[in-house]
């Protein structure tokens, strides 16, 4: 039987700041984490990254994952998980890779990602998976509360941004959980947010992951300044603007993400 506490001192798992550890310990919240990630969904396979000690790991097996696949950089973590693994033999797999690395695609299609992530890469993680989102059927990832506002964020939010666009064009976002900084171990200086990430049907356009990034990067590069004035490196301004239907004379924070979406199909025509 994996005793969570036990675990952490028996393998001496002090945690790293290096490596964005922030473990939760308590029991109950895990299980409701695991509950909010699986809800609705059968899932064939589960993908968690950075599984650190494995509370949250304990807890999705508990729940019925049927296959877990954990990704962890951290040497010491994947030594204490084969103890779970022993107790999921044919349900768990543990690797120790860097999931900046990791190869989604050997997991086949419809892949449930969960994960308490780091936050120092968590929304270069983010951006990985989200230019092959049809992997995937949901993401249910912690964030710190600021990323969490940016990733909800609509036109003339004060955190809107590339990634609220990027975001929007593929998928449906909401907030599930606010937690304390009082609910990790150690405690970050910052608020947490559980974010579920729900692909879309379709994307908003049918444009590629480069071009909407061109977009995005142009006009939020410079956001203070109006559309006219960014969107210059990529070539007439006005058009772009008319095609999205919004005046030149706005900001990258006015336009909606439907907007982002008309600009990116319309360049892309343009450069046929
Ligand atoms: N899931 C555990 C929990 O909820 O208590 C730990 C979460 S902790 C915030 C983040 C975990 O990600 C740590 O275990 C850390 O070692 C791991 N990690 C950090 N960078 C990683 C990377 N590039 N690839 C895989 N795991 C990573």
């Amino acid at each position: 039987m994996y005793v969570l506490k036990d675990v952490l001192q028996k393998y001496d798992l002090q945690a790293k700041k290096s490596l964005g550890q922030n473990f939760i310990l308590d029991g109950n919240l895990l299980h409701k984490i695991a509950r909010t990630a699986l809800v609705g969904l059968s899932p064939s396979v589960v993908l968690e990254v950075g599984p650190g000690p494995g509370g949250l790991t304990q807890a999705l097996l508990e729940e019925g994952v049927p296959r877990l696949v954990a990704v962890e950089k951290d040497r010491r973590c994947v030594a204490a998980l084969a103890e779970l693994k022993a107790d999921y033999p044919q349900q768990l797999q543990v690797l120790n890779e860097d999931a900046l690395l990791f190869n989604e695609q050997t997991l086949g299609p419809d892949i449930c990602v969960v994960a308490n992530l780091p936050y120092n890469v968590s929304t270069v993680l983010l951006v990985k998976w989200l230019k092959q989102i049809k992997r995937f059927s949901r993401l249910t990832l912690m964030f710190q509360k600021e990323v969490a506002e940016r990733l909800t964020a609509r036109e003339n939010d004060a955190a809107y941004g590339r990634l609220s666009v990027l975001t929007g064009w593929l998928a449906d976002v909401s907030i599930e959980m606010i937690l304390p900084p009082a609910v990790f171990t150690p405690s970050p200086k910052v608020t947490s947010a559980l974010v579920r990430v729900t692909p879309k049907a379709a994307p908003l356009a049918d444009v590629s992951f480069q071009t909407m990034e061109r977009v995005t990067a142009a006009a939020f590069g410079q956001r203070r300044k109006m559309l006219r004035s960014s969107l210059k490196s990529l070539g007439e301004p006005e058009a772009l603007c008319a095609a999205a239907g919004v005046p030149v004379t706005d900001r990258a924070e006015n336009v909606p993400v439907d907007g982002f979406c008309k600009m990116a199909a319309f360049l892309e025509k343009m450069e046929k």
